[in-house]
């Protein structure tokens, strides 16, 4: 269904409903207008009534006071023309006083015997009446009222007569002429009629409208007024009167000429009584209908305007219900994003604090894991003290023993007084005492803690005092250890490190102790690996650098094998028999390395056997403290 489709019962229902407010309108203001009418109309014909009612009954008794006096009950007895002159002058002078038009005396024949306008050319002097109704009627001794057409002067007017009595006979009639001409002319502002006891319009407002009538005259009707010359020659035509509606009050709304365009009234009618007339109003309905149409207009206007006021409501209403939907439906997405933005919040909160209990675990185990690390330095080292210890008592055992050998010697020279072998003797034992104060020093060396500013160590310093703690054991396995490039035993190497021309001291940014652990455990560790070659031999080499060290030892043993590289800086990891290693060496020596701000790599190398290669950064200077510690 097309919008148009679906809106075409509402176009209807608004098109009914304009047409009924329009024609609600229409007969209202209709009514309204017709009433107003009808008052203004009513108002305006009873005044007129009552103006022309009192106008004429000013002058019914007129032509009876004329007949009353005495001079022209004397000229209608004996019209002498003395008392005619005289009747004349006071007929003349009772109508300029009276502002009749004419007034005269009509002897019993019908003849004027006298008038007011006997000095005029057309004065009625002379002229026969007997036809005139108003003297039929005065003659037989009514009153005679009469309107028509003069038959000499030939104006109208309103005639007035009452019979002269003398001793009960009519001897004449006195006769008064009114010109009513001018009484429509006040209020003729809208059309207003006099017609006859016939329907003849004898004065009108409208000037096209006078001596027609109201309705068609009946022949007899016709002949009677042309008897009377009532009307003179006038045709007495029907006016064209259409009867569009009959109201109640015999009002009714007339249409005057012919087609369409012919205006219409409302005809109001009074009935003035004595005379037979009728005075009617013709209000024109020209306003009435503009203001009938103006006021549908409107109406149709108004409600359109109404239409338009409720059509634009309920779109607003509509445009208000969906913003308050929106707004719902906003404040729903704002709901639930908050519910989810809290639910995301409490979920990373419980991660931020699943991370924060982690990270306190990771910090707590690994504060236990250095602890242990500790410890087990601790323990390394008091393996190693252990191991050291039994090569020191096997150390001291010879020089012990040849010092007891050389003080018995000493003591038999001094005895037999030979003093330059005795001196000899306390030579060999002064150095004997050397000797084993070095081996004593080593192993206070060892077990001592670092000292906190020991950072600056020298590498051969280092490198000597290992080969001098391991000499024992190189030795024992025959391992010819070789610097850099040149093949020395243990013991030329430890020579050579002690002259200081041909190595240069290099420093490196570790404690000197702690790099003599690792230099220790290195070596240590190639000399267990060499141990099994027919010709076990142990390589040192050292490479400068601007910024680092590097203190490569390779041994010909048989290598690591691959799956065990990634795990041998573990601790712990050990592939040797028990009592023979905690495999904690490496794990120290990697810590050491990385504490001090370098690393410990291991490869196997190309020939053969491992090779592991301690970096160290370069220290420009030693200051602060000693290199090497001293016995
Ligand atoms: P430990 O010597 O007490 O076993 P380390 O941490 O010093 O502990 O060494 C761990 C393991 O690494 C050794 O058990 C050994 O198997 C291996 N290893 C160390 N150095 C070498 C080497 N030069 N050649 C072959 N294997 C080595």
């Amino acid at each position: 269904m097309t919008s148009v489709t679906r809106r075409l019962p509402i176009l209807f229902a608004l098109a009914a409903g304009l047409a009924v407010v329009c024609s609600l309108a229409w007969t209202f203001a209709w009514n309204k207008g017709i009433d107003t009418l009808r008052h203004d109309a009513a108002a305006r014909g009873d005044r007129t009534t009552a103006t022309l009612k009192s106008t004429l009954d000013r002058y019914e008794s007129l032509p009876y006071i004329v007949g009353e006096h005495p001079l022209v009950r004397n000229v209608l007895a004996d019209p002498r023309p003395d008392w005619i002159a005289q009747v004349n002058r006071y007929l003349e002078d009772v109508n300029r006083h009276a502002h009749a038009t004419a007034t005269y005396i009509i002897d019993s024949n019908g003849h004027c015997i006298a008038a007011s306008n006997w000095r005029d050319a057309d004065s009625f002097v002379g002229a026969q009446f007997r036809f005139r109704p108003y003297f039929m009627d005065a003659i037989k001794g009514e009153v005679g009222r009469f309107f028509g057409i003069g038959t000499i002067s030939h104006e109208p007017g309103y005639f007035l007569s009452q019979p002269v009595l003398v001793g009960g006979r009519i001897i004449g009639v006195a006769v008064v002429k009114l010109d009513i001409e001018w009484f429509l002319g006040a209020d003729a502002a809208e059309p207003l009629l006099v017609t006859d006891n016939h329907g003849v319009i004898f004065l009108s407002s409208v000037p096209a409208w006078k001596y027609h009538t109201m309705r068609t005259l009946s022949k007899g009707v016709v002949a009677s007024i042309e008897e009377t010359r009532q009307y003179a020659r006038w045709a007495l035509s029907p006016l064209p009167v259409h009867v569009e509606r009959r109201l109640k009050d015999g009002v009714q709304i007339v249409r005057i000429g012919e087609g369409i365009v012919a205006p219409s009234y409302l005809e109001t009618r009074r009935a003035l009584g004595v005379p037979n007339w009728h005075i009617v109003t013709m209000s024109p309905l020209g306003p009435v209908i503009g203001s009938v149409r103006s006021a549908t207009i409107m109406a149709g206007f108004g409600y359109g305007l109404l239409c338009l006021l409720v059509f634009y409501w309920r779109q607003r209403r509509a445009r208000l219900n969906e913003m308050i939907r929106s707004r719902e439906m906003l404040q729903e997405a704002y709901a639930m994003l908050n519910q989810r933005v809290a639910e995301r919040t409490a979920d990373l909160s419980q991660a931020n604090e699943n991370l924060r209990r982690e990270v306190h675990e990771r910090a707590r185990a690994e504060a236990e894991l250095r602890a242990a690390q500790d410890e087990l330095i601790q323990a390394s080292k008091l393996v190693a003290l252990g191991q050291m210890a039994a090569g020191i008592t096997h150390e001291l055992n010879q020089p012990l023993a040849a010092l007891r050998s050389f003080s018995d010697n000493t003591r038999v020279f001094l005895d037999r007084g030979q003093y330059a072998a005795a001196n000899e003797n306390l030579e060999t034992i002064g150095a004997l005492t050397e000797r084993m104060g070095k081996i004593v020093n080593q192993l206070k060396l060892f077990v001592a803690r670092p000292r906190p500013c020991g950072l600056r160590a020298p590498v051969a310093s280092a490198l000597r005092n290992a080969l001098s703690l391991l000499d024992k054991r190189l030795a024992c396995a025959s391992v010819t250890v070789t610097i850099a490039d040149r093949a020395r035993d243990a013991a030329a190497a430890a020579t050579a490190l002690n002259s200081h021309d041909d190595y240069p001291d290099f420093l490196v940014q570790c404690d000197d102790l702690r790099l003599e652990q690792v230099l220790i455990n290195l070596i240590g560790n190639a000399l267990d690996a060499a141990a099994g070659a027919s010709a076990p031999r142990i390589e040192i080499d050292i490479a400068a650098q601007s910024e680092t060290l590097a203190i490569g030892v390779r041994d010909n043993g048989p290598g690591i094998p691959d799956e065990v590289i990634p795990r041998i800086f573990e601790p712990f990891f050990t592939t040797k028999e028990m009592g023979q290693g905690l495999g904690l060496g490496l794990a120290i020596s990697s810590s050491i390395a990385r504490d001090c701000g370098g690393s410990l790599t291991v490869q196997n190398a190309s020939g053969g056997g491992a090779r592991f290669v301690l970096t160290l950064p370069r220290a420009q200077a030693a200051p602060c403290g000693a290199p090497v510690a001293h016995p």
